[in-house]
């Protein structure tokens, strides 16, 4: 198989466990040796192997390509005057996620998957090689079917959410729409998926329903995570732990004992700091997590309501500049952070054995990616050892 090596990187962040310097890894004046897909050596340029192609990192930094563990790809529509009117006083509340329901539901099928290849390409460009997408905006068996086979034509992590909210038309009847979510909806939809999700909040669902629905799709062969502790304090966590859900996507309102639960639990804890910064609500405490053991993953939230940005380094300049995190811990957490929190081991990291996604930065660090918020500093993005 062709070998290219990359070699001049000022520095590289590998990820690797087995390197000595700090949980990135971190290689400086650091070359790779790509194999196909894969990357098959990691080190210092004076002591590269030779390889068939050459290529010039011209002293930029290489970070692993983002994974971005939660976004909401499938929709139609647009929120911008619900975002305005928020900015000018108004709280956010679960219930606006009907409005994107509505639309979604009259889109054609073409429409909503040009959507989702047009925010995959966005992301791609700022540096994410992996993003897993929910369904959510359907809510019908019919809807949620349709929107996870046009996202499984663009991801492999895909994740049914049928209980984003209770359907309009069961408003009197939740129950009546949990038995659905758990029934014929994921019939139909389990085929599509690897995931099943539950919005686990006031207004949505609460903690008997989001048990019934998550050890339904576990029943059905499904991985569970869970959008947990949002906007009030509540059962989630302690689900997705009780549960062994690979994660617990939110964390805002935790207690000591949700802490003491995620740290001591292979359930990674999700921050989603775009939904925090599009609502002004309050940071998730990131440090106090970190500080406790817990393993911590950055993700964008992508969607049209709550936090509409594709954008990892933004939401990694303001885990630093908000929720506490060293630039360190936020780049682990936007790469091997989100891996884990998708129990991948292929992808977050630039080691031996590992897919070679690589995002090559206009800048001689990976601290710049916070440094420099706003700025687009990925330059060059590599997948499957390919650049794209
Ligand atoms: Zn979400």
């Amino acid at each position: 198989m062709r070998t290219t090596l990359v070699r001049n990187i000022a520095s590289l962040v590998t990820n690797d466990p087995e390197r000595e310097d700090g949980p990135l890894g971190l290689v400086e004046d650091a070359a790779l040796v790509i194999e196909g897909e894969r990357i098959a050596w990691a080190g210092r340029t004076a002591d590269a192997p030779a390889a068939d192609d050459v290529v010039d990192a011209k002293g930029r930094a290489v970070v692993p390509g983002f994974v971005d563990s939660h976004s909401h790809l499938v929709f139609a529509g647009d929120r911008t005057q619900e975002f305005n009117a928020r900015m000018s006083g108004r709280p956010y509340q679960a219930g606006g996620i009907r409005t994107t329901v509505t639309a979604t539901r009259g889109a054609s099928d073409e429409a909503l998957g040009a959507n989702v290849a047009r925010y995959l390409a966005e992301a791609l460009r700022q540096g994410t090689t992996t993003q897993e997408t929910k369904s959510g905006y359907g809510l019908t068996v019919e809807d949620e079917a349709r929107a996870l086979r046009i996202a499984a034509e663009h991801t492999d992590e895909v994740t049914y959410l049928g209980a984003h909210i209770v359907a309009p038309e069961y408003a009197d009847d939740p129950a009546a729409y949990v038995d659905l979510v758990t029934g014929a909806m994921l019939d139909a939809c389990a085929p599509y998926a690897r995931w099943v999700d539950v919005f686990c909040e006031k207004g949505a669902f609460d903690g008997d329903q989001a048990r019934a629905i998550l050890t339904a799709g576990q029943a059905k062969g499904l991985l569970a995570r869970v959008h947990a502790n949002q906007l009030t304090y509540g059962p989630g966590v302690r689900l997705a732990v009780e549960l062994d859900a690979a994660s617990a996507d939110h964390c805002t309102h935790l207690t000591d004992a949700d802490v003491d639960a995620l740290a001591n639990s292979a359930t990674v804890a999700t921050l989603l700091p775009g939904a925090e910064f599009s609502t002004r609500a309050p940071w998730p405490d990131a440090r106090r997590l970190l500080d406790a053991g817990a393993t911590v993953a950055l993700s964008t939230d992508c969607n049209p309501g709550s936090s509409f940005t594709s954008s990892m380094p933004f939401c990694i300049a303001l885990a630093v500049r908000d929720m506490k995190m060293t630039p360190d811990e936020a780049i682990w957490s936007a790469t091997a952070g989100g891996a884990a929190a998708l129990r991948r081991t292929d992808i977050g990291r630039l080691a031996p054995g590992a897919r070679a996604d690589l995002a090559f930065l206009d800048a001689p660090s990976h601290v710049h990616l916070a440094y420099r918020p706003g700025v687009p500093l990925v330059d060059e993005v590599w997948r499957a050892g390919r650049r794209v």
